[in-house]
């Protein structure tokens, strides 16, 4: 084999190895597939990609962190793969928290000091949401046990106009469990929470009590807003990597950079094509979502698909994002 010169690049692999307990209707990732990938599939993957790149770090999860059986010799594994270690995210399964005495330690003993939780209100919203009756109390049961192990709880809300009342109760709930780090926003408005634009939260319908927990209350916007802002930008919206290239790995092996939810426009191929070109297309961004970005100026974007009538919150990537995607799913559709 002819001698490949390492790119002086970090990639990061992410592979979906064990898919998620939720279905949620909020999930920025869509509803992907829940198989299994077979066990040897990180070492296959990380040698394919390892010549070509100086660092790899590899993760065997994309969605729910550590929902498999032997979690403890996966993240050995996983850090075992990588020449850049994995990081935590202060993200953990409350899945497995409340099902498994053993995780919390362990959480504590590879250095988790906070993890976050998930609701959109109280009960019936927050297990509505999740896509499984019982979670809102699991996520309940799981704050009491890492607050037991001294693991700092944080709690992320998700807001829209059917539970907009339900999160000012929860804020009620939150004070009484004396949570210290807590935060309300509307998410993005990719993959699964795209289906939800038509109760996107409207900015003039935040609660007051709300708005104090709001991530970064000042920067929001309406529609409208965004859409005055961007009328004239005559620039691109073409979303690159920095200097760690970012890769989502699905079950069925298909290829996608983190910039939004996988769609057939983000693919940017399969484990099985060809590796010199797949990594050629990765590096060089050859991918038809960005060939398409770089053709249409967001100006002609925000004429095609803002609604000047809207009064729902974006930030302004996001919108920007939102709209991008609108003229894929069309451009796919034609
Ligand atoms: S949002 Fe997270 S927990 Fe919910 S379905 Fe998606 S990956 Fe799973």
């Amino acid at each position: 084999m002819a001698k490949i010169k390492p790119i002086y690049q970090t990639l990061a692999i992410c592979l979906d190895m064990y898919g998620c307990p939720n279905r949620c209707q909020h999930c920025w990732l869509g509803d992907l597939p829940n198989n299994r990938s077979s066990e040897s599939i990180d070492d296959y993957i990380v040698n394919l990609f390892k010549p070509y790149f100086k660092d790899v770090t590899f993760y065997s999860w994309i969605r729910e962190p550590d929902f498999t059986r032997d979690y403890k010799a996966r993240w050995v594994k996983d850090n075992e793969l990588s020449t850049v270690k994995p990081q935590r995210f202060e993200l953990a399964s409350f899945y497995k928290i409340v099902r498994d005495p053993e995780y919390v330690k362990w959480l504590k003993e590879v250095g988790t000091n906070k993890v976050q939780l998930t609701f959109f209100g109280l009960e019936t919203l927050t297990d509505k949401y999740i896509g499984r009756i019982g979670a809102y109390r699991e996520l309940i049961a799981a704050t009491k046990i890492l607050k037991n192990n001294e693991i700092e709880p944080r709690w992320q809300i998700f807001i829209n106009e059917e539970n907009k009342d339900d999160v000012v109760r929860l804020l009620d709930v939150a004070k009484k469990m004396s949570i210290k780090d807590l935060f309300v926003h509307e998410g993005s408005c990719d993959g699964n929470n795209r289906n939800l634009y038509d109760i996107r939260i409207n900015k003039k319908n935040i609660p007051d009590e709300v708005k104090t927990h709001y991530l970064n209350f000042e920067q929001v916007l309406s529609e409208r807003e965004c859409i005055d802002i961007l009328k004239t930008d005559e620039s691109y919206f073409v979303p690159t990597n920095n200097k760690e290239i970012i890769l989502y790995i699905t079950s069925d092996l298909n290829i996608y950079y983190n910039f939004t939810n996988p769609s057939p426009a983000w693919k940017i191929g399969n484990i099985k094509d060809n590796i010199d070109e797949l990594v050629r297309k990765i590096v060089e961004e050859d991918v038809p979502a960005l060939n398409l970005a770089k053709k249409i100026k967001v100006s002609e974007l925000v004429k095609l698909y803002g609604d000047r009538n809207s009064d729902k919150v974006f930030s302004l990537n996001d919108f920007k994002m939102f709209l991008l995607n609108n003229y894929l799913v069309d451009k796919d559709k034609s």
